[in-house]
Order: C-alpha cells, then sequence, then structure tokens
C-alpha cells in the first residue's frame, strides 16, 4: 500500500509496487533457468560485417530510459495516476533482460548499427510500446488470454502490428480523456447549483484501466 496525495489512485496488490516515483512488478511469466541466452559466437554476416550481442547493463542511460518511458506510461495510464512526475521501473520483470543486438566493420567496433531487445519469458520486445502492454498483464497477475500485446494478441489486425495497436491504444486512451472532462464538467456544474465547495473525491483502491490496456474478460 502506498499514498503520496492522499487523492491518488492507491494499489494494494501482489504482482506490483509503487513507491515514490518507483515501479517495480514483481509477477513474471518468465520460468527460471529459461532465460534467453544470445548466441556466444560472433556471426559473420554479408558485406564483411558482424553480428553480437551484448547485455546492456542496467544503469546505462539507454536502460534507464527505457525503463522510464515504460514506467510513466503504465503508471499515468493504466494505473490513471494523473501526475507530471517521472516515474522509472526499477528494473525488468524477474527473467526479462536488455540486450543490444551490434553490428559492426569488424570485432568489437559496433560501427554500423545497434537494436536493443528486451528478452524475457519467449518474448522479444522491440521497443517500450511493445513491452510495456504485456507488463500491464503481468501487473494484472496475467488473467488468462487477456494481454493484448502483439505477441498475445487474439486480433488479427493487431499480430506483430505495433503500429495499429498502437492506433487503438491512442483511440481508447482519448476516449478515456474525454470521459474525465465529461465528468470535471458534471461535478463543477453540479457544485455550483449546490452552491457548496467541491468535495475531493476520495481515492480510489485497485482501479486499472483495462479497457486500454487488456482484452476483455
Ligand atoms: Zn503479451
Amino acid at each position: 500500500m502506498y499514498h503520496v496525495r492522499s487523492n491518488e489512485p492507491r494499489f494494494d496488490v501482489p504482482d506490483f509496487t509503487l513507491e515514490s516515483n518507483s515501479l517495480t512488478i514483481h509477477t513474471t511469466d518468465a520460468e527460471v533457468g529459461k532465460d534467453f541466452q544470445p548466441p556466444s559466437k560472433i556471426k559473420e554476416g554479408s558485406g564483411h560485417s558482424v553480428t553480437w550481442y551484448e547485455l546492456e547493463p542496467l544503469d546505462s542511460s539507454r536502460s534507464k530510459r527505457l525503463r522510464k518511458t515504460i514506467a510513466k506510461e503504465l503508471v499515468n495510464k493504466f494505473l490513471l495516476i494523473n501526475s507530471e512526475r517521472d516515474y522509472i521501473l526499477t528494473d525488468f520483470p524477474l527473467g526479462y533482460r536488455l540486450y543490444c543486438h551490434k553490428k559492426g566493420t569488424r570485432v568489437g567496433h559496433d560501427d554500423v548499427r545497434h537494436d536493443f531487445y528486451i528478452y524475457g519469458a519467449g518474448y522479444k520486445f522491440r521497443s517500450a510500446n511493445e513491452a510495456l502492454f504485456h507488463f500491464a498483464w503481468l501487473m494484472r497477475g496475467m488473467p488468462k488470454r487477456r494481454c493484448i500485446c502483439v505477441y498475445d494478441t487474439p486480433i488479427t489486425a493487431h499480430k506483430r502490428r505495433q503500429g495499429a495497436l498502437n492506433r487503438q491504444y491512442k483511440r481508447a486512451w482519448d476516449a478515456v480523456l474525454q470521459d474525465r472532462h465529461k465528468q470535471h464538467v458534471a461535478a463543477y456544474q453540479a457544485s455550483v447549483k449546490d452552491k457548496a465547495p467541491r468535495e475531493p473525491s476520495p481515492p480510489t483502491l485497485n482501479v486499472f484501466n483495462d479497457a486500454c490496456f487488456l482484452l476483455p474478460e
């Protein structure tokens, strides 16, 4: 249980904790001892290029940036905490790791390209957006057949198509904002009518934005 401001939504579930600006996901679908193992060999590609994997350290700026992007989106939009604060995922869920796939002209010279992937539980997430829907599902305790991520979704149009999922997500989020606005207006009008100051509504407990992040039950 945490609360920063008395009227902020609160959560009391075993799947994650939010303390101050740190989000920690406790639930994982990764199996012990089955972590992704990158090929240890340097692979020779076409055009005299070589490719290899490196584990990205948790304290690298790339890792921090990615974990901040994921946490901010999840806290603001999945947990519906309307705050300008920065949030960070303290670590990836157990069994998930960030790798950099490097390509260079020779061993040790990653001068062609870097691609970052979050590996875990058999998934290879290519961006913060790809991962965050699956992580939202972990935070809900992995309800069966409800993960909306592009690897688990039964919606054909979204299968491995993050752009299509992002567009659907944006529409759903816009609807949430419109709804929020309507509620504010209605509450304001009610307070004017009653000539009474508006009482702040009590904080909600364990309320999630499932409409934007999970498939319906
Ligand atoms: Zn998923």
